[in-house]
């Protein structure tokens, strides 16, 4: 038996997000790309497939699966467009997870039916100007005022954190000193439209461009103390483990965006002519994607290892750091390979090779750059510092 060998029920998930995303997702998003439009109406039908409950209880309104149905919906809906993809992953694994896994029984009840219905969106908040790969290191405080938490600071690059449907984001803040002289962490919910709490018109990017990227400013936000999620103190941990997790999605994201460039030079490579043959007849493009083939198998290998194994409950912090490191870098490659094959058309973004293109490079950065995998990877074997 194979790790590939999916339980009837993830083969119907992922059979239907892939029909989806080429029925409804493929015909319009290469237009939304170009307008750089937040893709309202394809997030909607993602939230009636339930997409943004997969992983969740039924009783906080989700479906009740587990989170490697969450990784075959995101892999699937990325070899088409890695813009929504990109959505799901941080609306569930960043917005949504950390209030089921560290939040009150009040606090679940209040957000979780919100996100989990994929009516609203959440964020999650780490990044700032100059605290990203050294996370520890955020200067945003919260200190308490009465029954208050009053949060000054700013957050840089968050995901979803300004669309229409935002309703919240997890803060990490700086609550204090520990007694070894560390700052005390800690996370705090602000819900959209808390005043005080801003966000910046969304930024011009590289890629990934509709998704909703922002910066966001606190100014004086004062706060319920009941909006810390989870302990005081524990922000620290919990965002390392809320990005083992988000490794892993990101990493079928990469999967869905390699296979994606597959399926794409197959096509072409069969289609386009030169020299009176049809392209993939030369050894060179044929090659390319062989070798496309494979870091996309070995890819999807890693990650559903990862995947199975915090589905059971293990540790992943060496595995999800391994799987989101190879697939990263393969997803790069194979997008550099597929533009290559598409010669000059490859360039243009009516391709979407074009797209894959644009939206690889992000992957070797967020939830942790490629240097901060190796540096997981090395010391857990006991070397690197
Ligand atoms: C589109 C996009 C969406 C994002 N969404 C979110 C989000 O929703 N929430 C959020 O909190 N953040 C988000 N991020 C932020 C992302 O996680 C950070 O950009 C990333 O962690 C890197 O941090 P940095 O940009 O500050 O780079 P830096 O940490 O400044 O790193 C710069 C370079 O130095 C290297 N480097 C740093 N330290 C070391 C070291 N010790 N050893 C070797 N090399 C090192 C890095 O690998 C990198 O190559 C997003 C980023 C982007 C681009």
């Amino acid at each position: 038996m194979s790790i590939l060998d999916l339980s009837p029920e993830h083969r119907a998930l992922a059979e239907t997000v892939r029909s989806f995303a080429r029925e409804e997702v493929a015909p319009v998003i290469g237009k939304l790309y170009e307008a750089e439009q937040f893709p309202y109406e394809l997030v909607a039908k993602m939230a009636d497939m339930g997409l943004f409950g997969l992983p969740f209880p039924e009783e906080y309104g989700g479906m009740g699966g587990d989170y490697f149905a969450l990784l075959l919906a995101i892999e699937e809906l990325a070899r088409v467009d890695s813009s929504l993809a990109i959505t799901l992953e941080a609306a569930v694994s960043l917005g949504a997870m950390p209030i089921l896994r560290y939040g009150t029984e009040e606090q679940k009840r209040e957000w979780l039916p919100v996100l989990t219905s994929g009516a609203g969106l959440g964020a999650f908040g780490l990044t700032e100007a100059s605290s990203g790969s050294d996370a520890g290191n955020i200067s945003t405080t919260a200190v308490v005022d009465g029954d208050e938490w009053v949060i000054n600071g700013g957050k840089v690059f968050i995901t979803n954190a300004g669309t229409e449907i935002t309703k919240l984001v997890t803060v990490a803040c700086r609550t204090g000193t520990q007694p070894d002289g560390r700052p005390e962490i800690s996370s705090i919910i602000v819900p959209s439209g808390t005043p005080g709490f801003s966000v910046a018109p969304k930024y011009s990017k590289v890629g990934w461009n509709c998704s909703d990227t922002r910066e966001l400013v606190f100014d004086s936000v004062r706060v319920p103390l009941a909006n810390l999620l989870g302990q005081r103190g524990r922000g620290y941990a919990q965002f390392l483990n809320t990005l083992d997790e988000g490794r892993v999605a990101i990493a079928a994201l990469a999967v869905g965006l390699s296979q994606g460039c597959v399926d794409e030079c197959v096509q072409y490579s069969r289609d386009r002519e030169a020299f009176g043959r049809p392209i993939g007849d030369f050894q060179a493009i044929a090659f390319k994607i062989a070798d496309m083939e494979t870091s996309t198998h070995l890819s999807r290998l890693a990650t559903y290892d990862a995947g199975l194994r915090l589905t059971r409950g293990e540790s992943i912090k060496h595995t999800a750091a391994m799987a989101k490191l190879y697939a990263t870098e393969s997803a790069v490659t194979n997008a550099r390979e597929a533009t290559q094959i598409f010669g000059g058309y490859g360039f243009m973004n009516e391709y979407p090779v074009a797209r894959f293109w644009r939206d690889s490079k992000v992957l070797e950065i967020g939830e942790g750059t490629s240097e901060v995998q190796r540096m997981i990877i090395a010391r857990q074997l006991g070397v690197g510092g």
